[in-house]
């Protein structure tokens, strides 16, 4: 079971972001025998590691993150957290599932590709050897990934080095190993709006300015507005509050300013100047004095079926007997980074059902089979 005694060792390693806690050190001890020219990109405290087989071709690329989010109480956890623990079939620790089974998977995959190449798998010579195998791993995915991915990518970019094809191995499946990839993630765009009014007493609103009342029909609008209808891979562009504060704590005060805080979440049907104007053009239209600051989380990505996606599907239907459905749901991921060089990149790894819980786990049955379905898209993809 060379997965799951990977897996293990990772995970005895305590690696709470944005500590690796040698997590790169042993992967690289990996990677070097089998061709890897491994480089620390460490920036910030950050631990982050580029490692690339072979200089030409086509660069076909695994990307992941060491880092896991803190335990939480530790008496709930039936086996501690950093001591992984098999039982019933599954393997208990932090960063079972999210994501150092897939990045053990991952080299296991290379190193049967490398070492123990199957029959037939790959045509040996020119166009095997021709392209290259890499690996972009960091130690700050789960916390503010400033110094993390987007360092690596910003250096990758400056040296013209660009990625073909990647795999980030975020746990994606939901009930069942490959029934779920990822292709696209939706954009992020958060606002902070100041409405301005004049304070004053409850009794005597003529000589205030409320800015509740005066907000309210606007946001209401807001909420009730249809941004777009999505697409064939994206749904709607969605809009929430978040925040929203007013009030001195008093009874008889009428607020001189609201806060609000609110975000999209949104699909490239939408783009980040259009929403800003929309939503600068609504709030004009009623008449209110206001101040607003834009933070940009994320831009949409999308990979649109092709050579890649067809690898990926083809193995887990070969190796698991199920269509993946392709999806653009959930949160961000470091994949909007990567996704600037490489004009394919998916996300694609196990169930994950109990990623940042209590006893996160993995079914042991999967390990072998995730290594495999890695395996068969590099194969592909190293072909192509
Ligand atoms: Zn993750």
């Amino acid at each position: 079971m060379p997965v799951l005694k990977k897996a293990r060792a990772l995970i005895a390693r305590p690696s709470v972001t944005p500590e690796d806690a040698g997590c790169l050190d042993l992967i690289a001890s990996w990677l070097t025998p089998l061709g890897f020219r491994i480089e620390r990109m460490d920036a910030g405290g950050v631990s982050n590691l580029w490692a690339r087989r072979g200089t030409g071709g086509k660069v076909i690329c695994f990307a992941g993150h060491t880092d896991v989010v803190p335990p939480g109480p530790l008496e709930q956890w039936t086996s501690p957290p950093f001591e992984p623990a098999v039982r019933d079939g599954y393997l208990y620790g932090r960063g079972a599932a999210d994501m150092k089974s897939s990045i053990a998977a991952c080299i296991v995959a290379i190193e049967r590709l490398v070492t123990h190449r199957p029959a037939g798998a790959v045509p040996q010579g020119d166009a095997a050897s021709h392209n290259s195998l890499a690996l972009l791993l960091t130690s700050d995915e789960e916390g503010d990934a400033v110094d993390g991915t987007v360092r690596v990518v910003e250096t990758l970019k400056a040296r013209q080095e660009a990625i073909d094809f990647c795999i980030v191995g975020e746990p994606t499946c939901v009930k069942r190993l490959g029934d779920m990839m990822k292709n696209g993630r939706r954009g992020s765009l958060s606002a902070s709006l100041t409405v301005r009014g004049v304070q004053g007493h409850v009794a005597y609103p003529h000589l205030a300015k409320n800015p509740v009342h005066l907000a309210a029909p606007a946001l209401a609008e807001l909420a009730a507005t249809t941004w777009d209808a999505g697409n064939e891979y994206f749904p709607p562009t969605g809009f929430q509050i978040s925040n929203a504060h007013a009030g001195t704590g008093a009874g008889n005060v009428v607020p001189g300013s609201f806060e609000i805080i609110f975000n999209f979440r949104f699909s490239p049907t939408s783009t980040v100047e259009g929403l800003q104007s929309r939503v600068h053009a609504l709030l004009d239209r009623h008449q209110i004095e206001y101040d607003i600051r834009w933070t940009l989380g994320a831009r949409p990505f999308l990979t649109p079926r092709g050579d890649l996606c067809a690898a990926l599907t083809d193995a887990i239907a070969a190796e698991a007997g199920i269509a993946t459905e392709l999806s653009t749901t959930g949160g961000t991921s470091d994949g909007r980074f990567i996704a600037d060089i490489c004009p394919q990149l998916v996300e694609f790894g196990p169930i994950n059902a109990s990623i940042h819980k209590v006893d996160e786990r993995i079914a042991v049955a999967d390990l072998e089979p995730l290594a495999r379905i890695y395996q068969h898209t590099f194969d592909r993809l190293m072909s192509s």
